[in-house]
């Protein structure tokens, strides 16, 4: 029995790189029925709505979505969309893998590094935004809940147990941010207690940033709160590769969306280069979630060969291929 994701190809970039990650999954016989769904600046010129109802309903039936990136209108009042999503299906957890791989730009090598980022709280809920009558003044609510945190850290030890990984970083910024950082660090730290076996450190996020550029092997699973988590994974991409190498698991308890670190990289867009390889990466991420770990780990290493033989990749790890070449070189390789 075929299983039903919703599928949304997204902006920019979305829809290449989307065909491309269908195209593997196809491959793989991964059994998946895709739901086409749209939402983004797509769905607004179609539809009017950023999210149209119909995406919303289709996500609530089938619980797992396959997204690409989407463009959020700056300056016109429109929240985010990612955002939007994520709170709407409460998808708590964001995990965003980093691996270094063969064949890439990196300026380092062994990296093996998983953040864990709150999703659904904090600055990025931007509660209370409102700029002044004047226009003098803008000021915006962070917010984080007692059970917020303890879900997100739970979550992050849980995966490091089920990983086997050995340590857990829990990055905050207490000493300034006293009740919202203190808060989420009180709470990690109380977490930390039920998981003796994994060694457990803290750290203040700008320090963090810096050793992670300076010595980035000392870190093995990252928690965090929603900014900080997006900032971090990002320069986590950039030790292994840059943007078109880093994918996102957006977890919650009743659904979950896979999808690329990166935007719809609009520089790009239409050029045919796009790597594809963030978004199958985030389709490994789901087929594990779907309890296919056999066909996301053959995804993975074709991925992998790949990158390494430089065969017919794009100019961002330094090929001159094409989204479509680099896709029939992994299909090559999954056999
Ligand atoms: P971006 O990630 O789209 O692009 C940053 C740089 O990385 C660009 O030079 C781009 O060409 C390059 N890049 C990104 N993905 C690539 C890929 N797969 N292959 C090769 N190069 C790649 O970031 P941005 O330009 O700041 O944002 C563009 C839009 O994307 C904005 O509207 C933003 O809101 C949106 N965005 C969406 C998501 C999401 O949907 N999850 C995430 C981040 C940004």
């Amino acid at each position: 029995m075929s299983t039903k994701i919703s599928v949304i190809p997204g902006d920019g970039i979305g829809p290449e790189i989307m065909n491309a990650t269908l195209r593997v999954l196809d491959a793989l016989d991964a059994g998946l029925e895709y739901e086409m769904v749209e939402a983004g600046l797509i769905a607004l010129e179609k539809e009017g709505e950023l999210i149209p109802e119909s995406t919303l309903e289709s996500i609530g039936r089938n619980r797992v979505v396959l997204k690409g990136p989407l463009t959020t209108p700056v300056g016109k009042g429109f929240r985010s969309i990612n955002v939007t999503l994520r709170k709407q299906f409460d998808l708590y957890a964001n995990v965003r893998p980093v691996i270094s791989m063969a064949g890439t730009r990196s300026h380092f090598e062994d990296i093996d590094i998983i953040t864990v980022r709150e999703n659904t709280q904090g600055a990025y809920l931007a509660a209370d935004a409102k700029i002044s009558e004047d226009g003098e003044t803008a000021e915006s609510k962070m917010v984080v809940t007692r059970d917020g945190c303890d879900r997100i850290t739970h979550y992050a030890f849980e995966l490091a147990r089920r990983e086997g990984r050995k340590k857990v970083t829990i990055v905050h910024k207490a000493n300034i941010l006293k009740t919202v950082s203190g808060m989420f660090l009180d709470i990690a730290r109380e977490v930390a207690k039920e998981y003796p076996e994994i060694e457990t450190e803290e750290m203040i996020v700008d320090a963090c940033c810096m050793k992670l550029v300076m010595n980035p092997w000392q870190f093995d699973v990252i928690v965090t709160t929603n900014l900080f988590g997006d900032i971090i994974s990002d320069l986590c991409a950039g030790l292994v590769g840059g943007l078109g190498l880093a994918p996102g698991a957006n977890i919650g308890k009743d659904a979950a969306m896979f999808e690329a670190v990166h935007g719809s990289a609009p520089d790009i867009a239409g050029q045919k280069i796009a790597n594809p390889c963030a978004l199958m990466l985030g389709a490994a991420q789901m087929l594990s979630h779907l309890g296919m770990e056999d066909k996301a780990r053959k995804l993975r290493s074709a991925i992998r060969e790949t990158l390494a033989q430089g065969d017919r990749t794009t100019p961002d790890v330094g090929g001159s291929g094409t989204t479509q070449s680099m896709t029939d070189a992994i299909i090559d390789r999954l056999g």
